[in-house]
């Protein structure tokens, strides 16, 4: 499953993010995640989450094709 990278802030699309604490899944996959926090609005978020649990994902697709619409100047 494709894991979502966050490179902004899912809220305000900051670029200012930082690692803040690791957290352990004990009650299904048993994996560690790691959980960033946004300096600019403080949002905690899960990093690498599988897209399909993602809200996150759905905004930046909708990002990618408002730019992609972004008529030519020529
Ligand atoms: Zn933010």
């Amino acid at each position: 499953m494709p894991l979502i990278h966050y490179t902004a802030c899912p809220v305000c699309q900051s670029a200012e993010i930082d690692p803040a604490l690791q957290a352990v899944d004990h009650t299904v996959s048993h994996e560690s995640f790691a959980i960033w926090q946004c300096r600019q609005c403080t949002l905690r978020f899960t990093q690498d989450v599988p897209d399909a649990a993602s809200i996150g994902a759905y905004y930046r697709s909708e990002n990618y094709i408002s730019h992609s619409n972004t008529s030519r100047v020529s």
